[in-house]
């Protein structure tokens, strides 16, 4: 799958290329990481920011990554379905299945505590075990009536 635009302008659906300059709502829950809102001018998010009746809200620039950035980077799981190797993941589907962890300073750590190469797949392994005492740390903040998660969760 070759693309050869980063992605769409939410709004008139013109491509955005890479290393470009494109838009984002200042609102931040327009921008969901499972619908990215990006625009291609200020006047596309006019028409979004009209369309919405925001307030309060501007245009953000940004810069959109270059190609072999957007390549190399670690990207949001979109489930399509066709997941290559069969996933042991038998967790709730709806939660996010990110790679919770600094990859590159991961392997900066390994390489220069064990001199060790680290393959791929660490970063699934380390995000799973991330997760998973997430939850017991979530147990422990509910038991204790918090709405926040705390580091004396864990
Ligand atoms: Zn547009
Ligand atoms: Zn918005």
């Amino acid at each position: 799958m070759d693309q050869n635009y980063w992605r769409k302008c939410i709004v008139c659906k013109k491509e955005i290329n890479f290393s470009t300059k494109y838009y984002k709502c200042s609102v931040t829950s327009c921008d969901k990481k499972r619908a990215p809102a990006q625009f291609c001018s200020v006047d596309c998010w006019g028409v979004h920011s009209s369309t919405l009746n925001h307030k309060s809200a501007w245009a953000e620039e940004f810069h959109s990554p270059s190609k072999s950035e957007w390549q190399s980077a670690p990207k949001v799981r979109i489930v399509t379905g066709k997941s290559s190797s069969s996933d042991s993941n038998s967790s709730n589907e709806n939660l996010p299945n990110d790679i919770l962890v600094v990859v590159s300073k991961m392997k900066a750590y390994v390489k220069a505590k064990g001199d060790l190469n680290t393959s791929a797949d660490v970063s699934d392994a380390l995000s799973d075990i991330i997760r998973h005492e997430c939850d017991k740390a979530i147990e422990r903040a509910r038991a204790d009536g918090r709405k926040t998660l705390m580091g004396k969760d864990f």
